[in-house]
C-alpha cells in the first residue's frame, strides 16, 4: 500500500463506475437487446442466480444476486441473456486500458467496472474547489473516449476523498458527472440514506434505522456514542457521515482471492453431503472477507474428480457479495449449471475473488443489544 496522502493535502479523486457495465454490454453487442429490460441470468425457469440488470429491469426491482426466478416473477418482461465471462473481462481491460491512457498510470481498480483515478500530483495549486474543477476536462475526455471507442457509458465523481467520489459517481446515474464542492459536502451528504455510505450493509442499515438513524444527517446529528449500535465501527462511521476518509488509493498488487477446500477420505457424490461441505466454506469465506472488510464480485468452484481432473469455473456479480448464504447460492448454481457433480469428487473448493472494499460496517455477527 502506497503512504496516504495527508489530510491537510486537497485531493482531487475521481471514481470512475460503468454504469450496468454487463448488461450494457449486452445491449451494445445486441441492438434489438437496447432499451429493454435485459437481465443477466439463467433463464427464470432453471435454477440461477442474477448476475446483472439493465436499468430497465431495475426498475421492476431486480437486482444482482437475486434468484433467477425471483426476477422472472418481478419483472415478466425481462429478457434473460446468458452471461459471456471472457467478452465481460476483456471488456473491463479494455475500458482501464483508455483510463489509464488518459490518466496515467496510478489507478487503483476495485472492480471489473469500477476504478479510482490517482490525480492528485498533476492537480493545481489553488483552492480546493479549483482543484476539484481543474479535473472536469479529464473526467469528460475519459466519458467521451469511453463512450466513442467502446459505445458504453460511465459515470465520473469528483471529490477530494474516495467515499464522497463514489457516491458522486453514483449520485445521478446513468451517464452521470458530478462533482462536489467543499462547500457542498454537508447538504449534499445530509439527506442521503445511511445505507449509501460506504461500508453500510443491509443488516447495519437495519439497526441504524432501527434506532431512529434513516439518514446521514441523523448521523450527524447523533449525540450518543454509535458504538452501542454498530460496535467498534462508530468511530468510523462518524467520520464517515461527516465526509472525513483519509483512505489513500491502493496502487500496490490487488489481493487476488480468498478460498477454502476439503479433500474427501473417499470419493462422494451424495448431494446433501457436498452441500453441507460447500455452506461450511461458504461461512468461513464469509466470516473472513466480513473481517478483511471486503466483498466479492467472483465465486468460484474447483473440484477433482477420483481420477484427478481437475475443473474450475466461476461466476461474477456485478454488485459484490459478502454474506454466506450468497456465496453458498453462487457456488451451487456454478456447481449445478457447470455439471460440476457428474462423478464422485476427490475435492471441492470454494473461492472469491475479484475483491473490492465494502461492507466497512457489516456487523459483528455479536454486538450490545
Ligand atoms: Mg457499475
Amino acid at each position: 500500500m502506497t503512504a496516504a496522502a495527508g489530510l491537510s493535502e486537497p485531493r482531487v479523486i475521481p471514481h470512475l463506475d460503468m454504469d450496468a457495465f454487463y448488461a450494457s454490454v449486452e445491449q451494445r453487442d445486441q441492438p434489438a437487446l437496447r432499451g429493454r429490460p435485459v437481465i443477466v441470468s439463467s433463464p427464470p425457469t432453471q435454477r440461477g442466480v442474477v448476475g446483472a440488470a439493465s436499468y430497465e429491469a431495475r426498475k421492476f426491482g431486480v437486482r444482482s444476486a437475486m434468484p433467477s426466478v425471483t426476477a422472472g416473477r418481478l419483472c415478466p418482461s425481462g429478457v434473460f441473456v446468458r452471461p459471456r465471462m471472457e467478452a465481460d473481462q476483456a471488456e473491463s481491460r479494455a475500458i482501464m486500458a483508455l483510463v489509464r491512457q488518459g490518466a496515467g498510470k496510478h489507478i487503483q481498480q476495485v472492480s471489473v467496472d469500477e476504478a479510482y483515478v490517482g490525480i492528485s500530483a498533476r492537480a493545481p495549486a489553488g483552492s480546493p474547489d479549483a482543484r476539484l474543477e481543474s479535473a472536469l476536462p479529464l473526467a469528460r475526455e475519459l466519458k467521451a473516449r469511453i463512450r466513442q471507442e467502446r459505445q458504453l457509458i460511465a459515470s465520473i465523481g469528483l471529490a477530494p476523498n474516495k467515499l464522497l467520489a463514489k457516491l458522486a459517481s453514483d449520485f445521478e446515474k446513468p451517464d452521470d458527472l458530478t462533482l462536489i464542492r467543499e462547500s457542498e459536502k454537508v447538504a449534499f451528504l445530509r439527506p442521503l440514506p445511511v445505507r449509501s455510505l460506504h461500508g453500510v450493509g443491509r443488516v447495519t442499515e437495519e439497526v441504524l434505522v432501527r434506532a431512529g438513524l434513516r439518514t446521514v444527517g441523523d448521523l450527524q446529528d447523533h449525540r450518543g456514542d454509535l458504538r452501542a449500535l454498530v460496535g467498534s465501527w462508530g468511530p468510523e462511521l462518524k467520520r464517515f457521515a461527516f465526509e472525513q476518509d483519509d483512505r489513500p488509493l491502493d496502487f500496490g498488487e490487488e489481493v487476488k482471492g480468498i478460498s477454502s477446500e476439503n479433500t474427501f477420505l473417499r470419493d462422494i457424490d451424495d448431494r446433501p453431503t457436498l452441500r453441507a461441505c460447500l455452506w461450511e466454506q461458504a461461512q468461513e469465506l464469509a466470516g473472513k472477507l466480513t473481517r478483511h472488510r471486503l466483498s466479492a464480485g467472483t465465486v468460484q468452484m474447483n473440484v477433482r474428480c477420483g481420477d484427478f481432473t481437475t475443473l474450475t469455473r466461476q461466476w461474477s456479480v456485478e454488485e459484490a457479495v459478502q454474506e454466506a448464504r450468497e456465496i453458498y447460492r453462487l457456488g451451487c448454481w456454478v456447481l449445478g449449471r457447470e455439471k460440476l457433480v457428474n462423478r464422485p469428487l476427490r475435492l471441492l473448493g470454494l473461492g472469491v475473488s475479484g475483491l473490492r472494499e465494502a461492507q466497512a460496517w457489516q456487523l459483528p455477527l455479536v454486538f450490545p443489544a
